[in-house]
């Protein structure tokens, strides 16, 4: 009987080529995708786009990882971790990295779901694209020790791409893979990546850098905003891509649509309680989005007054009128847009 192993797969460019080298050694390989709510893979291939910004349970690396499990012809486990991933990025025991990225204990929890899923599947190891040196905070040797060790899966994690230069493994020490088949990538140029791709006839792959939100500096200031007010909610983060982010008070939040796109995004996300504003008359502008405390009427009307700095109106006349509307009721509301450097204020 085949060894199995399973081999996390993100939708990049380096977990589909360590994916393959183990599969040419004839080892049963099943993919495995933990969707984070912050990938953005899917910017780069048209299949995979998907409007409106990161979902409950849909990371855009779903996408691509069902892609690349299909160019492999392996099967895909798709592991939806956005709970825990939460809590992870709200405390991270290890720290975060430049921006809001905690990629060490990332990493610790994906490879704890990933060993509950060896039993649960009868595989006997892991394989990560990991590549020794690539990433500052998670691809350091000491840092990939204490992710094993957290993880409770010392030994068991294969990274073909940088292997030759770990400490063996249980695959390579059991011999169900050949050490002497396995790559010693280390650093973080990515030529020897293209070249193996190359070689496998591997041509669309999206991100060959792989690409987290999480290290966005803008991205990661707005949910550094959410963490510090305790709103760190799937619902709150879906809010995050749609435009500009105004915090108007410690409960308070306002998102202005940038395009059409945006405004219909910010639109389709409306819940109980919101508000929308937007401009009266069928006039052209933006939508925003208002979230949380505006039981004061002066609340309301600063968001209106942020809203409407963006209405096309706003340019030529002092006044303009916005619509606002919460649940069924809309109510107008005539304000001098705010002005620029006031805005700002507000802006994160
Ligand atoms: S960049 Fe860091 S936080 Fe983001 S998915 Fe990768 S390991 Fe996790």
């Amino acid at each position: 009987m085949k060894i199995k192993a399973i081999s996390l797969v993100s939708g990049g460019l380096d977990s589909t080529l360590a994916t393959k080298v183990v599969l040419e050694q004839g080892v049963d390989v099943i993919a495995a995708n933990f969707v984070s709510p912050f990938c953005r893979c899917d910017k780069g291939r048209s299949h995979a786009r998907s409007a409106g910004g990161p979902k409950e349970g849909e990371g855009g690396c779903r996408h691509e990882a069902k892609f690349v499990s299909e160019q492999l012809g392996i099967p895909l486990k798709i592991v939806n971790v956005t709970k825990d991933f939460l809590e992870v990025l709200k405390s991270p025991k290890h720290g975060y990295g430049s921006h809001i990225n905690p990629c060490i204990d990332c990493r610790i929890l994906m490879l704890k779901k990933a060993r509950q899923l060896m039993d649960e599947l009868g595989a006997k190891f892991l394989i990560t694209g990991e590549v020794l040196g690539q990433r500052p905070m998670s691809q350091r040797r000491d840092a990939m020790h204490i992710i094993e060790r957290e993880a409770g899966v010392k030994g068991l994690v294969l990274r073909p791409l940088s292997a030759q230069l770990l400490e063996p493994t249980l695959a390579e020490t059991e011999g169900w893979v050949d050490r002497q088949k396995l790559l010693n990538i280390c650093g973080r140029s990515r030529k020897p990546q293209m070249k193996l791709a190359e070689d496998y006839h591997i041509k669309d792959y999206p991100c060959p850098a792989g690409g987290c939100l999480l290290t966005d500096p803008a991205f990661s200031l707005r949910i550094k905003d959410l963490i510090d007010h305790d709103e760190l909610t799937m619902e709150d983060i879906q809010l995050l891509n749609h435009g500009r982010y105004f915090r108007l008070s410690g409960k308070t939040k306002l998102v202005v649509g940038k395009n059409q796109h945006e405004n219909e995004g910010l639109e389709s996300l409306v819940a109980p309680g919101d508000y929308l504003f937007y401009p009266a008359h069928d006039d052209a502008g933006a939508s925003g989005l208002g979230r949380g405390d505006f039981s004061r009427d002066d609340m309301v009307r600063l968001a209106a007054g942020i809203t409407a700095r963006y209405f096309d109106a706003a340019r030529n006349s002092g006044e303009v009128a916005v619509s606002i509307k919460r649940g069924p009721e809309v109510q107008t509301l005539t304000v001098t847009p705010l002005p620029d450097e006031e805005t700002k204020k507000y802006l994160i």
